[in-house]
């Protein structure tokens, strides 16, 4: 949260152009190792057009649909062309066949029904092992008539992003740092979107690495990604605060809808889970007021505060084009908060329960839990 803060008081400073704080901003952005923000997404991108790929031509199913028919006029088109190849050379045979007939037109095991009934018989296997093989896929994208939302799945693109990193580490709270539970928890979140196949998880760094603010909007902004999560850990001076609260994207952005619509149902999926919610409805906003000496205050409004302000929110929601949310999973400086949501365990319950969120975002049914 404090270092949040301080990214965006980095991020607010550049435009307004103090000569010394944009020194300090580009050595912040120079001293990242360009290859740990270029490299992961130059790695992604590929993957990204392959997703594009699979879903322009529109959902998967349909586009397999008629590859199961397929075969069909191909396998008649091949018999048509066999028995076409058949009949020039088939004067002979037709004496054959005139002598057989003359024998008897219905004996039972002839060649030349036993020939005819071998086809059929082949090519109704053939066709039942086709279908089969194609419900597989199919049966993988039920969901996608469901999702009511973004035009770019499934698979959805969901970008998680682990807070922090690098020599960031965030808040300590001596139990655990926060930057190794947002590790582990997004750890968690993207194994259950890799076995997921309604989506493609990305994530904005690797574990250890350090991101500027920008780079991690960027990654879901260039990504056409349909979702995105921040993952925070908070941490109270008083050390009397505790449980979960989430920051959505603020009333007047266009993504603010959808955004707050995810923030809603992290927050059911987390209370579901047995987290303790924070405020009046677990999402808030976060504004940054300027005190025009190059400090800012942070202001904190409840989801039902619609005004439209001008003040901007977080860095990583404020950069983003895709509905993004900010989560603050637990209390570092709360020791019961901790066994419960920063523990390893604890990450993993957390996760499963943004995976919840997730899936009831889009409409699709979870795999796992
Ligand atoms: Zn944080």
């Amino acid at each position: 949260m404090q270092q949040e803060e301080r990214e965006i008081r980095v991020e607010r400073r550049r435009p307004s152009e103090p000569r010394p704080v944009r020194r300090l901003s580009e050595q912040y952005d120079a001293r990242r190792p360009s290859r740990n923000v270029r490299q992961p997404q130059a790695a992604r991108r590929p993957s990204q057009d392959v997703r594009r790929e699979r879903t322009q031509p529109l959902p998967p199913v349909s586009p397999r649909v008629p590859q199961s028919a397929r075969p069909q006029p191909a396998g008649q088109a091949a018999r048509r062309s066999q028995a076409g190849a058949r009949r020039p050379s088939s004067g002979r045979h037709t004496s054959r066949r005139r002598k057989r007939r003359s024998r008897g037109l219905f004996r039972p095991f002839g060649f030349f029904a036993s020939g005819v009934l071998l086809v059929i018989l082949c090519f109704m296997l053939g066709s039942i092992l086709l279908k089969e093989d194609e419900s597989l896929p199919t049966a993988v994208s039920v969901p996608s008539s469901a999702a009511a939302e973004p035009s770019s799945g499934p698979p959805y693109t969901v970008v998680i992003d682990p807070g922090h990193g690098g020599i960031d580490l965030g808040t300590d709270s001596g139990y655990v740092t926060e930057v190794e539970m947002i590790e582990a928890t997004t750890d968690a979140l993207v194994e259950l979107l890799t076995n997921d196949p309604n989506f493609t998880p990305l994530r904005t760094r690797e574990n250890g690495e350090g991101m500027s603010v920008a780079g991690r909007a960027d990654v879901a902004n260039d990504n056409n990604a349909a979702l995105f999560l921040s993952i925070h850990g908070n941490y109270d001076e008083t050390l009397t605060a505790s449980g979960f609260e989430c920051y959505a994207q603020t009333p007047g952005r266009a993504t603010h809808e959808d955004s707050l619509r995810f923030a809603n149902e992290i927050v059911a999926a987390m209370s579901a889970a047995g987290a303790e919610i924070r405020g009046l409805s677990g999402v808030r906003y976060a504004y940054y007021v300027d005190n025009g000496d190059g400090t800012y205050n942070k202001i904190i409004a409840e989801a039902s505060d619609t005004s439209v302000r001008s003040e901007v929110t977080f860095g990583v929601l404020e950069k983003n084009e895709t509905p993004a949310v900010l989560v603050e999973q637990c209390f570092l400086s709360d020791q019961a908060d901790c066994n419960a949501w920063a523990s390893a365990e604890g990450c993993r319950a957390a996760a499963l329960a943004y995976y919840h969120a997730i899936c009831a975002y889009f409409g699709t049914e979870p795999v796992t839990g």
